[in-house]
């Protein structure tokens, strides 16, 4: 394992380390909020709304994180998941847990803009 790819992996746990911290302490105010008065309620259901949002902003990242921890513990960090090409550097210092490269980035980003909902019922 390179260096760089150990000081990245070590970027990784500590991230991962952070969003786990979050996530517990998210849990908690969760599990508080549904134990207020009913008279309280909309604004605790905001709260709530809220919190349900960034948990699953949070459980994105851990998920990213995780798959970049196991790119690198198979050896295979900074390769494109895609396309096999390698990864630019300068992409993986902006965004140590990008497993694309940026043309498959922009491929798949397109994609997910340019596919319409399927709508259509057949009777
Ligand atoms: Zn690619």
């Amino acid at each position: 394992m390179s260096e760089q790819v150990a000081s990245v992996r070590h970027q990784l746990l500590q991230a991962r380390k952070q969003v786990l911290k979050e996530l517990g302490h998210l849990h908690e105010c969760m599990q508080v909020e549904i134990d207020l008065e009913p008279d309280e309620g909309d604004e605790e259901i905001v709260e709530l709304d809220r919190n349900a949002v960034i948990t699953a902003i949070l459980n994105r990242r851990l998920q990213a994180i995780d798959a970049a921890l196991h790119l690198i513990d198979e050896g295979r960090y900074g390769v494109c998941a895609r396309c096999g090409q390698p990864i630019l550097q300068e992409r993986l210092l902006a965004q140590p847990d990008a497993t694309l490269c940026v043309q498959c980035q922009r491929e798949i980003e397109r994609l997910e803009r340019y596919r319409q909902p399927v709508r259509q019922v057949e009777w």
